[in-house]
Parts: structure tokens; C-alpha cells; sequence
């Protein structure tokens, strides 16, 4: 395939094929050069212009090309992450002359893939938000017993934390939802349904990666072991998964690796469940318009560092099991609740620390600089007055009082070794090192500085003996003494002749020779020494990795209660009351998000406990979805560990929050909305628990009234009969209200409206008994439908309810298709609709195809 290419062009066909999947950003001089299909590519993403390149020797040509200045790249570089691309980057990795020195005189310089850029191992700071992470995840697993069993592990390449927990196909997704993934590595026996939420571009196919040896191979490499056994990953898919995840780290960073973290295990057992919908409802980490501000993260975070914003997304996204874990940041956040001096003074402290993970691994991958090292400097000077503040602290906060030593001898070490602040960005600008650290770079700077004043002192000395000399410089000769040639026979001994001119005669001595050299070279030699003392410094960082990671996540996680205190204060919410009980008894709740927006939100009790459902009607508009998202947000912030809006509140840790909510028309995925709503119904019927807290927003509303109804009976008496778990069910079905007197935990809640010359006005009260109607006409008047529209409506909706009474089927309770017992024509129905499901080939069935067998299905039993 290089046959005929130039040199040149082999190597870079060589970096290509090694990386066919990026863009490879080509080292030539001052250049880096793009070339082929990438060049096109590239050019529109970071509208340059697009030339042509000779490939070969002799004419032909040529291919498309574009290029950035290498001084500029890491702006290049970033746009072309942001739009999604990979980047490899090849670099000269010989000067010229060495290549010459050792291949001859015709060789071309040595270029090599250094890094591989890609969206989930990026560390540095110009492609990262502080207050964001950006996970590299892999995912993997087999096939045993018709079972897929599998893991799913992540590491944050920017810090060094590793985590991975062991799934199965009914997880795996929840599991993923709740990572802020930069890019996933996937195995081939991965289902690509598991990933639909993840762009495609996000998500390389690595089966290699996932071999046991090779993924064994690689654990073991990373965490320098000869055996897995002490690091406690529990099955063969997590040791697989996380070996992949070490090995695709290692292919980006061209075989190095930051320090990276003991993988932390987590068990199904300790996290909430919460799945991908959901989570995307609830708008936990971000709204529905995709914005942060506007989520319960956004409200909740008032953290000052960015590991700690990163650390409060985490525990947004997984809410605790565990009561005395969730007790224990309760109680370190109601510390800091009461005690508004520690409070203040605890923050006011964190605003001085800096991302120390982050540095770490920037200075361990070789990419840090010296405002890197300044950064662990001021943070190890605040730790002392960290832990004062934090005196006395008992539980959580005294633990992370206690993560935050053994930095000392690293803090007095670059206290003493780093200049004063402002420090430079690169290395190459030099100056990062405290005069008084080292004695030989403190020798070269006193040449370079002083070195104007040693050649003055030269030349007094030297006139001292009556001449008239002048010292000079040019670039021929460098610094000669210059006399008129009338002063000839005065020239003392060690003079040593130059060069006569016109007028005058030059000399050196070999004083003057020697300092010239020397401050030549000084100047080169202090940049070396530096680089040597910076070498060191890094060492230092390197063996303290361990106790600076330690540092960092206790920092984070103060900061996290800090935050958490604060919002808390702010607000006045309280400490719930979480047990292992079923209770979920809420006085006063407030929805944290919208309760922030609104100018008078009105707070709403709920009681669900022992797996109570609650009926709730309405018009819309009238607050019914805020009242079921505020609870299901109650019952998160209670198990992160958080305080809550509300006056009081009792909360039996749930296992799961389920949500159906209004979803809108998943077309890209080939699913009307009534399949969306379908399948998030299955899934919940299917997974939930008695320890579940389950939303359902106007279920059946997808479809005609009438099995849209049938269907939203059908879940409330499952829900209740056979789930019995805690349940808030909003609905427009005013029939479903006769179920409070057929089942025993129903119970029907209206959020109120008065009825005010034929308007209507919101009370958002939610308060007993079941609504008088839907008031949609008068919701249409106040969207400000055409009035005679709203008129014409008014008069229908009176005929259509005359007729429905006349005919008897205004109470659905009255309806047959509920009361009568299974008669026997339906039985023979049931007959044919069983037969033709046995025969359905349902995992052959695409999601357009299984609902028009719904339709079918439906068309038979009518
Ligand atoms: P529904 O689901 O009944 O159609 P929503 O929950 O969407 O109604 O609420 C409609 C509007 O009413 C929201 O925009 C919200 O701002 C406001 N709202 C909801 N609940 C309250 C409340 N408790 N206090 C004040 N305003 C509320």
C-alpha cells in the first residue's frame, strides 16, 4: 500500500492505519497537517482552508490537505473534540540532527503517534469543565445459562477514579444512565438497545480489549500487582470490564497512565434504582431543555471547586440504600446547618483549594506545568486551617478531616522550591523555581541577570591601567575590546589580538572569553536545571499520589456538604426522618426546583405509607405533575443524603423511583409515544418492589379513550393488588375514582381550582376527594383558544355528556367490560388471542411492527 508514497507519506499512512477511526493531525515543522478524507472533514469543522498535498515523488496530484500551526493546536484540537471526533496526534520525536547523526544525511525526522485524543480521556484543562465530569466507561459481559451477565466500569482519566459494578440486561441501562459518560468502550456481546441513548459517535466496539488474559493483563499492570485477589473485583466481567477500560486508557495516552485509584466496587444493593427515562424526567442533572441551572443539580449546587460540583452530580445521580450511610451525611450536613461559623469558615477556606486530582494527573501524565504544582502548593498550605475549622467535628466530617493529612513534607517541599505567584503556564518560560531552592540554578541566573554588570566590571578593570577601551559586541566575533590604534603599545600581555580595522585594533582576554561562554550557556542551563528540579518536583507528587487523591476526594466531599448545608440554610429545609420502614409522610413538601421559580408556591402534604396509591385529578395546569415530581425529588434528596423542602418529612428508603411522565414521541428510535409509555409501564409493572416509589402521569392517554382507561385500571389494580407499592397516579380518567371504593389502598386527592365567573383559578392545593372535572374547555380559554371556538366547545362537550347519560356510560363503573365476570364468548376471544401470542416471534418484532400487533391483538378482543 506505501509503494510509491515519499517518506514522508509512509509515515503517515503508518499513524493512519493505526488510527483509522481519528483524525490524524500530522507534525511537519511548525505545522501540523491534515490530510486525505480527514482534511475534508476537518476544514469544515474548523472552517480553514482545504489545499492539496504531492504524495509521491514525481507528479501526481496529490491529495486534500489542510493544516493548523502547532503554537495554536490546543484550540484546533478542542473544536474538533467538541464536534465529536477523535484526534491523533503525530509529533517529530527526533530533532533533524539526530536524525542525521544516525541515519545519514538524507534521513527524515522520526514521527510517532504520541497521544490519542478522544471525548472520555481527556486531562487537560483547556478541553474540561471544572464543574463536569467526562467518564471513560466500558461495558461487557457474556452469555451464561441464557443469562447475559456483565459489568459495567468507568475511570475519570482527569483524576484517577475507577469504579466498576457488575449488571445484568435488566440493569445494564439504569446503570449507564446514571454515568456522565464521555465515551464508552462496549464489548461485542453488548446489545445495541443498551446504548440508544448514547451517541454512536461516543461508542467504539473493542472485543480484544475484553479478553480475560488481555483484560487481566492490563489490571494488573496498572495497579502494579502480580495477583487480582486484593483488589476485590467480584466477578469475571468486572475484572474484564475494568482491564478494558485500563487498555483503551493506555492506547489513548500512548502507554501512560495517571495514578490511578483502587477501583471502587458498588453493589446493586447500595444505590437507588433509577432508570434512564426517568432520570431524564425527573431532570436530576439537567432539565428537559438540557440545561444544568434548571435541574435539581443546578439548585443543589452551590459548591465552590469544581471537584466538588463534579462529587454533588454523582450523588444526585446515585441516591444511597444504605440508612446509616444516608444518616451519616445528613448528620455531617446538619453540623453545618447549625453551625453557620463552621459553615462559613469551611467554605470560605475551599475557595483557596484547587483541583488537585485534576494537577495530579496532568503532572503524573507528564502535561503538567508549574501553576500545576502552585495549585497542590497553596492547597497543602490550607489544609492546616481546613482541619481547624473542622475541630471537634464528629462522623463524616471528622473522617474527611483526617483525609486531609499527610501532605505535609509535600507542602514545605514546593513552598520552598516554587517562585512566587503569578506563576508561568509552560515550563519553557522558565522562572518557576524559588531563588535560595537550588544553589547551581541560582549560580546561572546570577550570570544571566548579573551578567551586564560582570562585563562592566571587566572592562573597569581592565581600563584601570590607563587605556581607553571600549567593550563591545558583534556577531562574528562576540565580545572583543576595542581601542584607537594610537593606544597600541599600552596593550598588556594577556590581551589576546583579534582583528586590526581601518582605526582601531580588537582584543580579547580569556576572562571575557570564559564569561562570554558562560552566559551564553547560562541561560539554556537554567531552563535545564529547572526542567531537572521540576522532574523532581513531580516525583515528589508522584509518591505522595496517594495521600493528594485522598486529599482531593475529601475536599470535594466537604465541599458537597458544604453545599449542601448552604442550600439547606437557605431555603429552611429540614432533615427527613429515613429508615428502612415503608413510610413515605410528607407535611408541607415543596417541588425544589419550581418552588425556587415561582413567586407563592404552595406546599403540599402526601402520605403513601405501607404502599398507599393516590388518585390524583385535576385540570391541567393545576400542579399535578409538580406534585408528583416534587415527591419523587423528596425521596431522592432524602436518600443522597440531603436535607428537603418540606415542614416535616418520614421516608422509607426506596429501592427504585419509577416514573412514567408524558413522554414525548421517540420517533428516531422508531417508537410512537403510546410504545414509549407502553414499555415504560412494563418495565415498571415488571420491576418494581414494595420498596419501590412509583409516578405515573396520565397513563393510557396515547391511545382512544376507552382501552386508554381500561389499561390505567388494569396497572392501579396491580400496583396496588400484587406490587403494593408506595404510588402517586395522576390521571384525566375521572372514572378510575370508583376505585377508592373497591381497593383498599386507593385513595382519590384533587389539586384544587375554584370555579370564578366561569373561569378558573389555581389554588395548586392538593387536598381530598376527587376533581369535578377537567375544565378543559376553560384551560383553552386561558390559552386563549379563539372564543368562538371555546363557545362552540363549550356546546358540544354539554351534548356529548347528554347523550353518554341517556346511554348509561358517564360511570365506567357501571361498565361491563370491568364488572361483568369473564363470559364465555370473551373466553373463546382469549383463546385465539393466546394462540396467535404463542406464535408471535417477539424478539423478531421491531418496535413499529409490535405495536400494529397491538393494534391487531386489541382489533381481535373488540
Ligand atoms: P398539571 O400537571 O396539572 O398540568 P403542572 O404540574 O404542569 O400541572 O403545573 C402547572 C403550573 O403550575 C406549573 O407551571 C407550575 O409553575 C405551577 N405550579 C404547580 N404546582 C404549584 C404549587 N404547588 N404552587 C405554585 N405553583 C404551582
Amino acid at each position: 500500500m506505501t509503494n510509491g508514497l515519499s517518506p514522508v507519506m509512509q509515515q503517515y499512512a503508518k499513524a493512519k492505519a493505526e488510527h483509522p477511526e481519528a483524525i490524524v493531525m500530522f507534525r511537519m515543522g511548525d505545522f501540523y497537517e491534515i490530510l486525505g478524507d480527514d482534511a475534508a472533514l476537518a476544514s469544515e469543522i474548523l472552517q480553514i482552508t482545504l489545499t492539496r498535498r504531492r504524495t509521491a515523488k514525481e507528479g501526481d496530484d496529490g491529495i486534500p490537505m489542510c493544516g493548523v500551526p502547532y503554537h495554536a493546536a490546543e484550540g484546533y484540537i478542542g473544536k474538533l473534540l467538541q464536534s465529536g471526533q477523535k484526534v491523533a496526534l503525530v509529533e517529530q520525536v527526533e530533532t533533524p540532527e539526530e536524525a542525521k547523526k544516525a541515519r545519514g544525511s538524507s534521513a527524515i525526522v522520526k514521527r510517532e503517534v504520541v497521544r490519542l485524543f478522544t471525548p472520555g480521556t481527556l486531562t487537560d484543562e483547556a478541553y474540561l469543565a471544572g464543574n463536569t465530569a467526562k467518564y471513560l466507561v466500558a461495558v461487557g459481559g457474556n452469555e451464561a445459562n441464557g443469562r447475559w451477565e456483565g459489568a459495567v466500569s468507568w475511570m475519570d482519566m482527569s483524576t484517577g477514579d475507577v469504579g466498576v459494578r457488575v449488571v445484568t440486561a435488566a440493569t445494564v441501562t439504569s446503570v449507564l444512565a446514571a454515568l456522565p459518560i464521555g465515551e464508552v468502550v462496549a464489548g461485542d456481546t453488548v446489545d445495541e438497545a443498551w446504548l440508544a441513548g448514547i451517541s454512536r459517535r461516543l461508542v467504539s466496539v473493542q472485543k480484544g480489549l475484553f479478553a480475560r488474559s488481555t483484560a487481566e493483563a492490563a489490571v494488573k499492570r496498572a495497579y502494579g500487582i502480580g495477583d487480582l485477589a486484593g483488589l476485590g473485583l467480584p466477578t469475571e466481567a468486572a475484572v474484564s470490564a475494568v482491564g478494558a477500560l485500563i487498555g483503551y486508557a493506555e492506547l489513548t495516552q500512548v502507554g501512560k497512565l495517571p495514578t490511578l485509584r483502587m477501583p471502587s466496587v458498588v453493589t446493586g444493593r447500595s444505590r437507588m434504582s433509577i432508570d434512564p427515562s426517568t432520570r431524564k424526567n425527573l431532570e436530576l442533572t439537567e432539565s428537559l431543555g438540557g440545561k444544568r441551572a434548571d435541574s435539581l443539580l443546578g439548585v443543589l449546587d452551590r459548591c465552590l471547586t469544581g471537584a466538588g460540583a463534579r462529587l454533588l452530580a454523582r450523588w444526585v445521580a446515585e441516591p444511597l440504600l444504605d440508612v446509616t450511610d444516608i444518616q451519616r451525611r445528613q448528620d455531617a450536613v446538619g453540623q453545618l446547618v447549625r453551625d453557620a461559623r463552621q459553615r462559613d469558615a469551611l467554605r470560605g477556606l475551599l475557595k483557596e483549594t484547587g483541583d488537585v486530582a485534576r494537577c495530579v494527573s496532568r503532572l503524573l501524565l507528564g502535561r503538567g506545568g508549574p501553576r500545576d504544582l502552585g495549585v497542590l502548593r497553596a492547597t497543602g498550605g490550607v489544609l492546616p486551617a481546613i482541619r481547624n475549622a473542622l475541630g471537634g467535628a464528629e462522623g463524616l466530617l471528622k473522617v474527611q478531616a483526617e483525609g486531609l493529612l499527610g501532605l505535609e513534607d509535600l507542602t514545605t517541599l514546593l513552598g520552598g522550591a516554587l517562585a512566587e505567584e503569578p506563576l508561568p503556564a509552560l515550563v519553557r518560560d522558565g522562572g518557576f523555581i524559588a531563588t535560595g531552592f537550588d544553589g547551581e540554578l541560582d549560580g546561572y541566573r546570577v550570570l544571566v541577570t548579573d551578567g551586564n554588570r560582570l562585563l562592566q566590571e571587566l572592562e573597569s578593570r581592565e581600563s584601570a591601567g590607563g587605556i581607553p577601551l571600549k567593550l563591545r559586541y558583534n556577531q562574528v566575533w562576540g565580545y572583543y575590546l576595542e581601542i584607537t590604534k594610537q593606544h597600541e603599545a599600552k596593550v598588556p600581555g594577556h590581551w589576546l589580538h583579534r582583528q586590526t580595522t581601518t582605526t582601531s585594533h580588537r582584543y580579547s582576554t580569556a576572562e571575557l572569553m570564559s564569561l562570554e561562554r558562560e552566559l551564553g550557556s547560562a541561560g539554556a542551563k537554567a531552563q535545564k536545571r529547572e526542567e531537572e528540579l521540576l522532574a523532581m518536583l513531580v516525583d515528589a507528587v508522584r509518591k505522595a499520589s496517594y495521600p493528594l487523591l485522598s486529599a482531593s476526594e475529601s475536599l470535594a466531599t466537604l465541599d458537597v456538604l458544604g453545599s449542601l448545608a448552604d442550600v439547606a440554610s437557605r431555603h429552611g429545609w429540614i432533615m427527613p426522618l429515613v429508615d428502612d420502614s415503608t413510610a413515605f409522610a410528607i407535611e408541607g413538601g415543596c417541588h425544589p426546583v419550581v418552588a425556587t421559580k415561582v413567586s407563592e408556591f404552595v406546599p403540599n402534604g402526601c402520605d403513601l405509607g405501607g404502599g398507599q396509591l393516590w388518585l390524583l385529578t385535576g385540570p391541567n395546569m393545576a400542579g399535578k405533575s409538580t406534585f408528583l415530581r416534587q415527591n419523587a425529588l423528596l425521596c431522592i434528596l432524602a436518600q443522597m443524603g440531603s436535607f428537603v423542602p418540606a415542614k416535616s418529612a418520614r421516608i422509607g428508603v426506596a429501592d427504585a423511583v419509577f416514573s412514567r411522565i408524558g413522554a414525548a414521541d421517540d420517533l428516531a428510535a422508531g417508537q410512537s409515544t403510546f410504545m414509549v409509555e407502553m414499555v415504560e409501564t412494563a418495565q415498571i409493572l415488571n420491576r418494581a418492589t414494595a420498596k419501590s416509589l412509583v409516578i405515573l402521569d396520565e397513563l393510557g392517554r396515547g391511545t382512544a379513550t376507552y382501552d386508554g382507561l381500561a389499561i390505567a385500571w388494569a396497572c392501579v389494580e396491580d400496583v396496588v393488588g400484587r406490587l403494593n407499592c408506595r404510588t402517586l397516579f395522576a390521571t384525566h380518567y375521572h372514572e378510575l375514582t370508583a376505585l377508592e371504593a373497591q381497593l383498599d389502598h386507593v385513595s382519590c386527592w384533587q389539586v384544587a381550582v375554584r370555579e370564578w365567573k366561569g373561569e378558573i383559578v389555581f389554588l395548586h392545593e392538593v387536598k381530598r376527594g376527587a376533581a369535578a372535572g377537567s375544565y378543559g374547555v376553560q384551560v383553552a380559554k386561558l390559552a386563549g383558544v379563539p372564543q368562538g371556538v371555546v363557545n362552540r366547545a363549550a356546546g358540544l362537550l354539554d351534548g356529548f355528556l347528554k347523550v353518554a347519560r341517556n346511554k348509561g356510560v358517564v360511570r365506567v363503573d357501571e361498565l361491563s367490560l370491568f364488572s361483568a365476570p369473564v363470559s364465555a364468548p370473551v373466553a373463546v376471544m382469549k383463546g385465539e388471542v393466546e394462540e396467535r401470542l404463542k406464535t408471535l416471534d417477539v424478539d423478531g418484532l421491531s418496535a413499529r411492527e409490535a405495536l400494529e400487533e397491538l393494534y391487531k391483538l386489541r382489533g381481535m378482543v373488540n
